[in-house]
């Protein structure tokens, strides 16, 4: 048992550390007691000493990053005491558009946008993953979301397999972060998607027996990485602006691709 500092709600005990956490002593009548405690661990995350002395000194920690929730999910917050109690509070910064769900403020934390209104009792669970394939969302993009609109395609997401694939965000009905991988609709069979894979812009007919189009851009041709503006305005305009080539073996040449 070990004395670790005065207790930060009756001013009068002692935290004690025993088998739960950091209990206060005092205790003088069933009246005049205390019971106010520090638990071993808040969401995921040790109270070492250090910490408990800062809670019982400035009544808060600093800021955690590595705090987890019941669905294991991480969240960043510091821990108050309020009314007696350990609770998490958010930092203060939240995003200009409104929850979509509930109209509550959207908190912004390192690693995550999040409702308000999650820790409390979940009332709302709207909780968005700032890492999206290796991508971190900007609190723009996260406004675009939150709005109901898709985000500026990008072609810098990375697979499961280290592989960058190219795709567009929104929130589907549940509120969930999800792809769209279609870049535009293919020029040449106007019926298929344009996606985005590590070597080529290529049309999603590819392996539809009946249309079979063979429509493919390679992300690099002689030397030039073709830019989603290149290949948006060879869709476009049939060419895209004239730029430099840089062909292995022989001398730069300038040409657009058509
Ligand atoms: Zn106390
Ligand atoms: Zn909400
Ligand atoms: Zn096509």
């Amino acid at each position: 048992m070990e004395n670790i500092a005065k207790c930060p709600v009756c001013n009068q005990g002692n935290l004690i550390e025993g088998a739960k956490g950091y209990m206060c002593n005092h205790f003088k009548s069933i009246d005049d007691k205390c019971s106010f405690t520090i638990f071993k661990t808040y969401f995921g995350k040790e109270m070492t000493w250090k910490i408990v002395e800062q809670l019982a000194d400035q009544k808060e920690t600093d800021f955690f990053d590595d705090l987890i929730n019941k669905e294991n999910k991480p969240f960043s917050a510091k821990l108050v005491i309020d009314d007696g109690i350990i609770k998490p509070h958010f930092q203060d910064k939240s995003l200009d558009t409104p929850c979509p769900k509930c109209g509550k403020q959207v908190r912004i934390s390192h690693k995550t946008f999040i409702c308000e209104d999650f820790f409390n009792n979940k009332e709302c669970d709207l909780y968005i993953n700032r890492n999206v394939a290796g991508v971190l969302l900007s609190e723009n993009e996260a406004e675009v979301l939150l709005n109901g609109s898709s985000t500026d395609y990008r072609i810098d997401f990375l697979s499961n397999s280290q592989k960058t694939f190219g795709a567009k965000l929104f929130l589907d009905d549940s509120f969930q972060v999800k792809f769209d991988f279609e870049l535009t609709k293919c020029p040449k069979c106007k019926t298929g998607s344009i996606s985005v894979n590590p070597w080529a812009y290529g049309c999603s007919n590819y392996k539809n027996d009946q249309i079979r189009c063979e429509f493919t851009v390679w992300r690099e041709i002689s030397g030039k990485k073709i830019s989603l503006k290149d290949f948006l305005d060879l869709c476009q305009k049939g060419k895209s602006d004239k730029t430099q080539f840089k062909p292995k073996n022989s001398d730069e040449y300038t040409g657009s691709i058509s």
